[in-house]
This record gives structure tokens, C-alpha cells and sequence, in this order.
């Protein structure tokens, strides 16, 4: 686990999570903690610790075998979903994907989690392959209804239907509210991405009608200027989301400027270096900008040719050394850089090209790794999630759907089936009975 303090550092320690497989960039030797650790959110383990501390224990065992016992619990240092409450005054963030438009096992397209100690959730980005991060975290869908798309490349918004129809069908009951740019022309704006985008569903929306819940199939599209500077999108509940034009592509491309309680959140979607983030993400708490392969590895592993990797990596994106300037004129707390296949043959060129233009403290992210912010503190690991995970339970009531509504088959497809119902009728009688129902078969 790595800790940083607010002052920024010079200095820089690779922390090796043996056993989560990731690494943490950003911390100084002074401010470092020594382990094992006792967050004081884990009052059984801080005992357990003080237990070990005892004279009469250590005379039992000598020396400091007891303490590193292997029956003895040591504080953990990974985050598991789930199991910690936010304090009022912090906010976590959580990677939930850092990789590429070809999202892949270990790294899905661009997503981030942002959780405020108001209770209130935000997702930024929901890019190819994130819904899957997203329903490791365990949050009831109902909180995750809340999307800012800071542009309208797939690996920024490729996983909003599984996310609109997935989270619908897990027990989201509510619209789901979905902000994101203009473009230069109506077609490139996000409301006629997203209206064609449900147009797209129709079969899927269809056909989900009278058997589940209805309330969650429906989108609240919020379309915003790609050109506002600094312009209130979003004000509810002590919270307000600015935006900010990005340089990517074609125009319409944003960032995002989150303030609450003190904090200043900053999310960079995809831009070449632009002057609106060096003034506006000033002074960040945290800071996310993209940061694209280096070159080299862009030509090596990726197979672009030297004009199209000089092109894309410096140009289209911001490059390494680029990301490093930004974030020197910035100066948040904690910068963040996402948008690169994070591997053990191409981060330490990443690191060493961002080392050439900036010595602040720097996360290079991977997904599932998770920031805990508050006024002093900034704690960085890496979740472990349960691969065999199931939604949580929804927070409200379902609501029945109305039978009347479903679309029936057609006679030819209907008279197609084969006669299940002396099988399935002991599945009627056994939930009729579980729950006190007369439910018959179609
Ligand atoms: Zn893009
Ligand atoms: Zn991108």
C-alpha cells in the first residue's frame, strides 16, 4: 500500500502489491508507513496487533515469531468491495478501466468510479468491457445511475447499453441519467448518439416487456456545449460538475471538473495538451489524464507504422512526456495517468518518459486500483473483487410487470414449441407453494 502526503515529492518508490499483481507509483520514504499496518477501519486486526505487543505473549513466543504467526491476522492493505463505509469527509476513486479502444482481460476501456462520502456516485466514461469492473464493485444499480461521457469513442462509451439494459435487469429502477457533449453538427452530439443507440435496442428493450421490472429501461440524455469553459452541467445535492473543451480527434471531446465539500476531482478524457485542464485543473485533489503508449512500443507491440504512432501518440493523445508537462502546471495532489496497456515491458518507459517533465506524486493505473481521498491523506491500492459475484440486492421494492404488455410470438414460432409442462410444472408448484402463489404456465 502506498500513502502519500500532501506536500509534493521528488522522490519515488514502486510498490510492489505481491499477491494483487499491480503497482503503485507515488510515494515518498520519509512520509511512507511501516508494516504491517492498522488502519484504524480495522479495529480486529489493530487488536490483534496490540495482542502480539504483549510481554507475557512474547515471552510464550519468543521474539517477533508470534507477530508474523500465521494463525494471526495482519491488516490487509488491498480493498474489497463492499466491506468499508466512507467517512463524510473523503471520496474513493476506483479504476474500473485504463486500457485501450481493444479492451482486453486485464485492462477494460476508460471508466472510473467516483464515490463521495455524501453517498452520491458518479460514473465517468463507461468504455468497452467496464460494465464487468462495474458489477464487481457491488454496488446496488440503483446508486449507478449517473454517467458523464466525456466523448463518443467506443473504448469512452461502448459499455453504456450493457450498462443501460444490464443494470435495468439487476435491479436499477430508475432511468438512466446519461450527460455528454455536443458535436460540431447534431450527429456527432451524444443525444443523437444515444437516441440511435436505444433505437438499437429495440429488439432487446421488446422483448423485456411484462416479465421484469419496467422502471430501469428508460435514459435521460443530457446533452451539454462541448464548447462551455468551465460551465455548470450538473448541481444537486452539494455537488457541481463543470466541463471543459478537450483537443481529440474532432471537436466535442470534454473534460470534467468535480467540486464538493472542498474537494477538487478532476477526469481528462482523451485531448492533446490543452490550456482549459492547465488552468482550470489547477490545484487538484486528483487529477486523471489520459497518457498514451510511448511511441516505440506503439510501433514494436502494436504494429502502427512510425507515421501513424507519431500521429496518434503525440498528436490525436497526449504522450508521456506531454502528460508529465500537464501535470507540472497543475500540480494536483495526486496525478493520475490512464489510457495505456499497463505491462511489465512497456510502464517503466511510460514512467520514465512522464520522469523527464514532472516529480509529483503519480499513480500509473491499472484497473481495480482505488484512491482514498480525504483533506490529508491521499491511500492507493488495488482491489481484489470476486469473480463470482452477484448483484446486490436492489434498495426498493420491484415493481411487478403488467403481463398485458408482453409481445407475443407470432402463431408460427408460438406452435413451435415442444410440450415442457409436465417437466416445469413442479417449478410452478414448488415457487407457488415457496411464496403463496397461483402463477400458471403460458
Ligand atoms: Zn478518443
Ligand atoms: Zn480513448
Amino acid at each position: 500500500m502506498a500513502r502519500i502526503k500532501p506536500a509534493h515529492s521528488p522522490f519515488l518508490i514502486v510498490t510492489l502489491l505481491a499477491g494483487v499483481g499491480g503497482y503503485i507509483l507515488g510515494c515518498t520514504p520519509p512520509e511512507r508507513e511501516a508494516e504491517p499496518q492498522a488502519p484504524a477501519k480495522q479495529p480486529a486486526a489493530a487488536a490483534d496487533s496490540e495482542q502480539a505487543a504483549k510481554p507475557d505473549q512474547a515471552q510464550a513466543d519468543p521474539g517477533t515469531a508470534s507477530k508474523y504467526s500465521p494463525v494471526k491476522a495482519r491488516a490487509r492493505d488491498f480493498y474489497a468491495p463492499n466491506t468499508e463505509d466512507l467517512g463524510p469527509d473523503e471520496m474513493r476513486l476506483i479504476a474500473c478501466g485504463t486500457g485501450m479502444p481493444t479492451a482486453r482481460p486485464k485492462q477494460a476501456a476508460s471508466c472510473w468510479l467516483l464515490e463521495l462520502g455524501n453517498g452520491d456516485k458518479f460514473i465517468f466514461d463507461i468504455g468497452t468491457g467496464s460494465a464487468e469492473r462495474i458489477s464487481a464493485l457491488q454496488i446496488p444499480y440503483n446508486y449507478l445511475d449517473k454517467v458523464f461521457l466525456s466523448h463518443l469513442h467506443t473504448d469512452h462509451f461502448g459499455d453504456l447499453d450493457a450498462l443501460f439494459v444490464g443494470g435495468a435487469l439487476a435491479g436499477r429502477q430508475k432511468p438512466l441519467r446519461v450527460w455528454g457533449p455536443s458535436g460540431q453538427t447534431p450527429e456527432r452530439g451524444t443525444k443523437y448518439a444515444l437516441d440511435h443507440l436505444q433505437k438499437a435496442l429495440t429488439w432487446d428493450l421488446d422483448g423485456r416487456q411484462g416479465l421484469t421490472d419496467p422502471r430501469g429501461y428508460h435514459m435521460e440524455v443530457n446533452e451539454f456545449d462541448y464548447m462551455g469553459v468551465n460551465e455548470t452541467v450538473y448541481q444537486e445535492n452539494g455537488v457541481t460538475i463543470r466541463t471543459i473543451p478537450a483537443i481529440h480527434s474532432l471537436d466535442g471531446p470534454v473534460s470534467f471538473i468535480v467540486e464538493w465539500n472542498g474537494f477538487k476531482f478532476v477526469f481528462g478524457g482523451d485531448t492533446y495538451p490543452n490550456k482549459w485542464y492547465a488552468k482550470y485543473a489547477t490545484g487538484a485533489d486528483l487529477a486523471i489524464h489520459e497518457c498514451f503508449i510511448a511511441v516505440p512500443d506503439m510501433i514494436d507491440k502494436f504494429k502502427f507504422t512510425p507515421q501513424s504512432a507519431l500521429a496518434v501518440g503525440t498528436q490525436i493523445h497526449t504522450a508521456p512526456e506531454a502528460f508529465g508537462k500537464v501535470m507540472s502546471i497543475i500540480k494536483p495532489r495526486m496525478a493520475v495517468a490512464y489510457h495505456f496497456f499497463k505491462d511489465f515491458d512497456t510502464t517503466a518507459a511510460i514512467s520514465d518518459r512522464i520522469r523527464t517533465t514532472y516529480d509529483g506524486p503519480l499513480s500509473l493505473s491499472i484497473d481495480y486500483m482505488v484512491w482514498n481521498i480525504t483533506k490529508d491523506d491521499i491511500r492507493v491500492r488495488m482491489a481484489v473483487v470476486d469473480e463470482d459475484v452477484w448483484p446486490p440486492p436492489a434498495t426498493d421494492k420491484p415493481q411487478l410487470p403488467d403481463p398485458a404488455t408482453r409481445i407475443p410470438y407470432s402463431d408460427e414460432i408460438s406452435n413451435g414449441k415442444l410440450d415442457m409442462s409436465k417437466v416445469i410444472q413442479p417449478t410452478y408448484d414448488e415457487i407457488n407453494k415457496q411464496y403463496g402463489l397461483h402463477e400458471k404456465q403460458e
